[in-house]
């Protein structure tokens, strides 16, 4: 049957119709909010390459917490900004880090209204800005950084952390993580793997926020390139075979494509991280006047889960509530 017995505008006709028809919505419940952490400061900073958002010091993460959940948000993803850097990142794993002492706070606050992710990874910590400890020629090493990765794992849960999210696109790193958890006794503990991390110019805003610009080189040896699509494929399914409960593809935007295969493939959460750059170019356009910026969030977070992630981490999570329709 075709035209003119059948008429697909019949459907569209009124606002109520296309939203009982829609098969996609976006449900704050279903986002997660960012947080730097940062302790060298003590009034929030805003962190100029991503308008709108800041660094908050310690004594201010109650706050941003407070915030997400009265927007329907249950779930902060903890950066932290340490006082101190050094070669082996030691911050990332001491008892007194930034994000163990942030998750402290949040956690003795919210108890379980609130998601607590730490984001496990040294290279806010290194002095080279590296995700792993380096040997003489600058290489990162694999098999060091999994101790160091566990030990950062196991000190966050100690803290009220969740979930932890392993980000070093280490190999190994999600099985040697859950082996640390489950020996303190966290086997209750998921584990989110960024699995498919593609190394991306999107995330520059991002490294201006964290301080985590490598100094030297780049991260292109251990997160993939952007041709890459099975090798997206074979890294979440060595992570979920390792121990993984939920994985992430990061960026969202440009890999739109690697979150909809993920989904086909996997029955397991996706998660797509809607990266900095993605929310800069946004808010420098909405800026400008040259979009309307509470529609276009709208529809790039509508894409993003109609790709299909389950959940999406963004830097537009604290302002979506009055928006979506
Ligand atoms: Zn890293």
């Amino acid at each position: 049957m075709s035209f003119p017995t059948v008429r697909m505008r019949r459907l569209r006709r009124t606002e109520s119709l296309r939203a009982m028809l829609s098969q996609v919505q976006i449900q704050p419940s279903s986002l997660i909010y960012p947080i730097f952490v940062d302790e060298t400061i003590t009034e929030p900073v805003p962190i100029v390459t991503m308008q709108g958002y800041f660094r908050y010091p310690l004594d201010q993460v109650i706050g941003e917490g407070k915030a997400a959940l009265e927007q329907g948000v249950k779930s902060v993803l903890l950066f932290g900004i340490p006082a101190e850097k050094n070669e082996t990142g030691s911050g990332a794993y001491t008892k007194n880090g930034v994000v163990q002492k942030a998750a402290r706070k949040l956690k003795d606050e919210f108890k379980e209204k609130l998601v607590i992710i730490g984001d496990v990874c040294l290279c806010e910590y290194t002095n080279h800005g590296h995700c792993g400890v380096i040997n003489k020629e600058g290489e990162v090493q694999n098999d060091e950084t999994l101790e160091l990765l566990g030990k950062t794992a196991v000190s966050q849960v100690e803290s009220g952390v969740d979930i932890v999210a392993p980000s070093a696109m280490m190999d190994g790193q999600i099985f040697a993580i859950r082996e640390f958890l489950d020996e303190a006794g966290f086997e209750q503990t998921p584990i989110l793997a960024y699995s498919a991390k593609y190394a991306s110019a999107f995330y520059g805003p991002f490294r201006e926020a964290a301080e985590s610009t490598p100094k030297f080189g780049n991260r292109r040896s251990y997160q993939m390139s952007q041709g890459s699509v099975h090798e997206a494929l074979r890294e979440i399914e060595l992570d979920i075979n390792e121990g993984a409960d939920m994985i992430m593809v990061k960026p969202a935007l440009a890999y739109l494509d690697i979150i909809s295969l993920a989904k086909a493939s996997f029955d397991v959460p996706i998660v797509a991280y809607n990266v900095s750059g993605e929310y800069s170019m946004v808010k420098a356009a909405a800026l400008n006047g040259w979009i309307d910026e509470k529609s276009v969030v709208q529809e790039i977070l509508t894409g993003i889960k109609r790709a299909g992630a389950d959940l999406i981490i963004t830097y537009h999570a604290k302002d979506v509530k009055n928006w979506l329709k």
